[in-house]
């Protein structure tokens, strides 16, 4: 049977860009109105991945799946998993945000907890913008992050977890791996916001090219680096990973400081996604250069 559900995933991904181009949105709310963002990186995973099921079970049953949240959301439509795709996509600090948020050691730089807020409020609308423009052609799509019973999970072995991980549908998108402070490495760092829409069209999935869902971490890949355990002023990084609750607190503190100190509500902190290796590449030699030439990298050496 023909599938009218096929869509190119360049055109997705233009619709992406133009939005950053042209949306007003796009903006810091600075006097001088600086873009919040310049560029983004866009990944397709089909609804049908194994990697889904996967999540269920390492992160929590909570976790949706793409089809169980369409489905809740969708009901009309009824599709299978096979006939989903998660787009997901990953906008990069600017440079400028990433050098000032490079100088702070114990709370954000402004410009970091502008984007926090109004970077994060373009991404919103940039989710409303990609399931509306979707639905609008007849292909019926949500964003999971936008939907009411979205919410934050108590977890045993994460601390909390939520009902679906921006960063997990990236990395189902071949959009990058975790580093030891629980960010996302992508081709373009760890400095970046994630979003991402699942929606009833067919997309070839954008090939991951790890097998190792830390493959971009110089820790885990050599045991090297550990820079983002000294960025992070409250020691909630250690070698262990990375401790959320300690880092909750301190964005709860950054309110306070954000308020007094820029004189807007803001917050943030993201000092460990800056002034390290990670920060704006992918620092694993071996995997950026398999990822440039679109290949799995070689296994490691084996232990002497
Ligand atoms: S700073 Fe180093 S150890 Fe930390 S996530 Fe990045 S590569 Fe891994
Ligand atoms: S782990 Fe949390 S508190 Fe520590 S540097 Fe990173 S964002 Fe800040």
């Amino acid at each position: 049977m023909e599938n009218n559900t096929r869509i190119s995933g360049e055109w997705i991904s233009g619709l992406i860009r133009d939005f950053i181009v042209t949306s007003p949105e796009n903006s810091m709310k600075t006097k001088r109105e600086e873009a919040a963002w310049e560029e983004a990186l866009v990944g397709f995973a089909s609804g049908a991945d194994p990697i889904w099921q996967q999540y269920k079970e390492y992160v929590g049953a909570f976790h949706w799946t793409p089809w169980e949240v369409f489905n809740q959301h969708c009901p009309g439509e009824s599709a299978g998993p096979e006939e989903l795709t998660v787009v997901s996509w990953v906008l990069p600090q600017r440079k400028m945000v990433r050098m000032a948020n490079r100088r702070n050691r114990t709370y954000p730089a402004e410009e970091w907890a502008r984007i926090r807020v109004y970077g994060e409020a373009f991404n919103m609308a940039l989710r409303r913008h990609v399931a509306g423009r979707l639905s609008e052609m007849g292909h019926a799509a949500i964003a999971p992050m936008l939907v009411s019973n979205w919410t934050i999970v108590k977890s045993v072995r994460f601390s909390y977890a939520s009902s679906w991980s921006e960063r997990h549908a990236a990395h189902a998108a071949g959009l990058g791996t975790f580093g030891l402070c629980d960010g996302l490495i992508t081709a373009k760092g760890k400095a970046m916001r994630v979003g991402s829409v699942v929606a009833r069209i067919g997309i070839d999935p954008t090939p991951r090219f790890y097998t190792d869902h830390r493959a971009y971490c110089l820790f885990f890949a050599n045991g090297t680096c550990g820079k983002c355990i000294d960025r992070c002023p409250v020691r909630a990084i250690t070698e262990k990973g990375h401790d959320k609750e300690k880092c909750r607190q301190h964005l709860g503190r950054s309110r306070k400081y954000v308020k007094k100190t820029y004189k807007f509500e803001g917050y943030g902190c993201g000092l460990c996604q800056v002034g390290v290796p990670c920060e704006a590449g992918i620092p694993v030699t071996a995997a950026r250069k398999a990822l440039e030439r679109g290949e799995l990298p070689p296994p490691p050496p084996p232990l002497a």
